[in-house]
C-alpha cells in the first residue's frame, strides 16, 4: 500500500481549493477549510506549516489577492508559440495587476469565430493580448479571443521591433514599412490603462 503523506512545505504558493493535507495529519488553521477530511486553501497565499503543533494555515500574500477565474478578462504577453497554441504570461485581470505568475494557453480554435490557418497570423511572441478565461485545469488558464473586444492590443514588428499600427485588416510598421498579420482587438493600440 502506498503511503499518502503530504509533501507540503512552508512557503508554497497556493490558490483557493488547493489540497493542504488531511485532518489526521494537521489541524486546519487560518485561511483553510475542511471537506471530507481533507484540508484545502480558502485564500491565495503562502503555506505555513507549524510542525510542532501540527497546524497548517495560509498567510495571505496580498490582501484580497486576485486570481483569474472562468469568465475573467485577462491581459498578458505572448511568451511562446507552439504549432497550434500561444502561451500567455497573464499579468492582469481587468485593470488590476496580479500577484504571482499565471500561465494561459490560447488554442488556435479559440482565437477567432472564423477559421485561423496559422497561429503566426494571429499573434507573435512579445505581443500584448487581452483574452477571456474559458476553463482552468491544474492552474493553467485556457483562453479565448473570439469576442470583438479581445485579441492583440499591442504588437511589435518582427523585423525591427517598432510598435505596429493597424491599417484596415493588416498591421504595418511605421518605421520599416513591413506588413504583418494579427488577430487584433477592436481597440488595438488604445488600451493605456
Ligand atoms: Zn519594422
Amino acid at each position: 500500500m502506498k503511503k499518502t503523506r503530504s509533501k507540503r512545505q512552508s512557503g508554497q504558493f497556493v490558490v483557493p481549493g488547493d489540497p493542504l493535507g488531511v485532518i489526521e495529519e494537521f489541524i486546519p488553521g487560518q485561511g483553510t477549510y475542511v471537506e471530507k477530511g481533507k484540508i484545502h486553501a480558502k485564500i491565495s497565499g503562502r503555506t505555513l506549516l507549524d510542525m510542532q503543533n501540527k497546524k497548517v494555515s495560509i498567510y495571505p500574500l496580498v490582501r484580497g489577492a486576485r486570481v483569474p477565474r472562468i469568465g475573467s478578462i485577462v491581459t498578458g504577453q505572448v511568451s511562446n508559440l507552439l504549432s497550434k497554441t500561444a502561451i500567455i504570461r497573464i499579468s492582469r485581470i481587468g485593470k488590476e495587476s496580479l500577484s504571482g505568475v499565471f500561465s494561459g494557453l490560447l488554442y488556435i480554435s479559440d482565437i477567432s469565430q472564423s477559421y485561423v490557418d496559422s497561429i503566426h497570423d494571429a499573434c507573435k511572441r512579445g505581443d500584448i493580448i487581452r483574452a477571456k478565461v474559458i476553463s482552468v485545469t491544474n492552474h493553467i488558464y485556457h483562453l479565448s479571443t473570439t469576442d470583438k473586444n479581445l485579441g492583440v492590443i499591442y504588437s511589435f514588428c518582427s523585423r525591427c521591433g517598432h510598435m505596429l499600427q493597424r491599417r484596415r485588416y493588416r498591421m504595418v510598421c511605421p518605421k520599416c514599412g513591413k506588413y504583418e498579420k494579427r488577430h487584433a482587438a477592436i481597440d488595438y493600440g488604445k488600451d493605456v490603462s
